[in-house]
């Protein structure tokens, strides 16, 4: 083949490669699936410098014969004239069989393949697109598939990556998920020429994920009941209530061995545990099986979209598996280490002490009795899962908003401590309230309640002019959605002045300059500098309340209402970043701390 052909080839894969592979990771994700399709039983991962330098998939698959070995580089080269309309039509074709000549076209590819009735290899060099003649060479069967250089062509797109060391936590990610999602495969990930795992295969997906996390996860994991629908099958293992966290980390799940990201699947899984406050996602590995006919995982290469064709039906048989199971699982006698997290929410992970007051003051759910003032038991009842609404009414569950207009409010004031804490007794024993953690969570929570239509800001009379650094003058200016929102309205003008007109009166402030500033420092010169104008809103409003919480004057003869406020949060026994609001010294503690049993 001549120059003058590759060239439109080359380049067409390029643009390909930018769909199809984003970072390392995704060349990772390529590879294996690869590998799993050619029948590996062994699949080993091997990267150097976050994949950049090297990374290299061998497996014991099928392999391919010179023949083919050459084909699935060219793909492209066999299809029609690339035209930009040929193009257009590949991206919605989701670049099917194009995952090889992608990532040869944007790094050096090595490939040694031998198939298993074959007495010798095959090995085939690309460089940037270009491929070298191939020759023979000794390899066991199966495919080496090694890739140097990621990106060393297309220099623009290396600019996008994170550090080495990020790049290397998504590849890890990526075996880990494969690795999940096929537990009957060996699956070996070295990096940087250091062993990290070598999972044996097992017909038992419990002993996979129990040896990708931690005894204590996998002893707590709890089997889901398998759930028939019609074309779909729902399988897995749940995590106990007390396993929720704020990011969908802990959850995994995968559609037809495909690990996928599925907002319907993900708000199924919410309406299966039911009531779960907002933020809070349960941890789980939920594997669905769809009649593939029903499913379309090719709507687009390199993400983990998926779309169902009759999508009431997964829903519907997620929500059963997950209800169900959790129903039976509360049913049983007596709290063993499997199921005695299924208690009250005590929805973050709480030092011990808080997690007495956590769930003495756990928002209650309509129609039950509020726990906050339940007699305190060393072990809670569990409690039982709230029956579910018919069918249709399930898909639109949202958390609960609190309907009881007045809570009874089982504390009284005895004292403040330094002028910094608020000391309170209830039925338990001794509370101790921190009113700027308190502060916090409640701005916060203000503030993520006026993500959609935003805050009423108070105007300023005088407003505040503000000189920034260049640099810190663009982040804001970026980010004056966010400030909008929250009520602080910034005026830019100039190549660096901000004037702020307003803001919001619920925060008591006695030096707003300096507020402003020290926000817009954390948010500029921090660990999120680099992505700074990206800030997600939830983040930007944890900063903010954090900053606010801090500057505000602490006045304790607002204790109790304070309190109130607080115990109305959606989770109220902690900041939005996991610090203790209240903490609470029960009876006990405290006779026992004098001797008295
Ligand atoms: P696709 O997987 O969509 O077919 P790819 O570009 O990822 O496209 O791969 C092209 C072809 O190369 C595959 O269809 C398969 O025939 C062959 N192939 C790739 N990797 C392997 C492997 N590890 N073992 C055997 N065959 C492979
Ligand atoms: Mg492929």
């Amino acid at each position: 083949m001549s120059n003058i052909h590759i060239m439109p080839e080359v380049l067409a894969s390029q643009v390909a490669a930018g769909e199809v592979v984003e970072r390392p990771a995704s060349v990772i994700k390529e590879l294996i699936e690869n590998s799993l399709d050619a029948g590996a039983k062994t699949i080993s991962v091997e990267i150097r410098r976050g994949g950049l330098a090297q990374m290299k998939v061998t497996d014991d698959g099928c392999g391919m014969g010179p023949e083919d070995a050459m084909l699935c580089l060219e793909r492209h080269a066999t299809s029609k004239l690339l035209s930009i309309d040929d193009l257009f039509e590949i991206s919605h074709l989701g670049f099917r069989g194009e995952a090889l000549p992608s990532i040869a076209s944007v790094s050096r590819v090595k490939i040694r393949t031998r198939e298993h009735d074959s007495i010798e290899g095959c090995e085939l060099a690309v460089e940037g697109g270009v491929m070298h003649e191939p020759r023979t060479c000794g390899t066991s069967p199966g495919t080496s598939i090694e890739v140097t250089d990621l990106f060393f062509n297309t220099p623009a797109r290396k600019k996008f990556l994170k550090s080495e060391d990020t790049e290397a936590a998504h590849i890890e990610h990526q075996v880990r998920l494969h690795a999940l999602a096929f537990p009957t495969v060996r699956f070996i990930f070295r990096k940087n020429g250091q062993l990290c795992f070598d999972l044996p295969a097992t017909e038992d997906a419990r002993l996979r994920i129990g040896a990708l996390t931690d005894s204590d996860t996998a002893s707590s994991l709890i089997a889901i009941t398998t759930q028939y629908g019609p074309g779909v099958t729902v399988n897995g293992y749940l995590l106990p209530l007390s396993e929720t966290r704020r990011t969908r980390k802990g959850q995994f799940v995968f559609l037809n061995n495909r690990p996928i990201e599925d907002k319907l699947v993900t708000r199924a899984i919410r309406d299966g545990y039911g009531g779960l406050p907002a933020g809070m996602h349960p941890s789980l590995y939920l594997y669905i099986d769809v009649e593939p006919a029903l499913v379309d995982v090719n709507v687009h290469p390199a993400k983990r979209e998926v779309r169902f064709r009759r999508p009431t039906d997964v829903v519907t048989s997620i929500i059963e598996a997950i209800s169900g199971t959790l129903a039976s699982h509360s049913s049983k006698p007596s709290p063993t280490p499997e199921n005695e997290g299924i208690q009250t929410s005590c929805l973050c992970k709480p030092v011990p002490t808080l997690e007495t007051v956590a769930k003495a003051v756990a928002p209650s759910e309509p129609g039950t009795a509020n726990p906050a003032i339940a007699p305190f038991k060393t072990v809670t009842p569990i409690k039982p899962i709230r029956p579910l609404p018919p069918t249709q009414s399930r898909l639109n569950i949202e958390p609960e908003k609190k309907t009881e207009p007045s809570t009874p409010f089982p504390f009284r004031l005895i004292g403040t401590l330094r002028g910094r804490y608020g000391l309170f007794e209830n039925e338990e024993g001794l509370v101790v309230f921190f009113p700027r953690a308190a502060r916090e969570r409640i701005i916060f929570e203000k503030l993520m309640g006026a993500r959609d239509h935003g805050l009423p800001g108070q105007t300023l009379l005088d407003p505040i002019l503000l000189e920034l650094d260049p640099r810190d003058f663009t982040v804001v200016n970026d980010l004056q959605d966010h400030f909008e929102k929250a009520g602080i309205t910034l005026v830019p003008f100039g190549q660096r002045t901000i004037r702020v007109e307003s803001i919001p009166p619920m925060l008591e402030l006695s030096d707003a300059k300096t507020f402003i500033l020290d926000l817009i420092d954390r948010i500029t010169h921090s660990e999120f500098s680099k992505k700074a104008s990206k800030l997600a809103y939830e983040t930007f409003a944890a900063e903010l309340a954090q900053k606010s919480s801090r500057m505000e004057k602490l006045d304790l003869t607002h204790a109790i209402p304070m309190l109130k406020e607080l115990l109305r949060c959606e989770v109220p026994y902690c900041t939005p970043s996991g610090k203790p609001t209240l903490v609470m010294y029960s009876l006990q503690e405290i006779a026992r701390k004098f001797g008295i049993s």
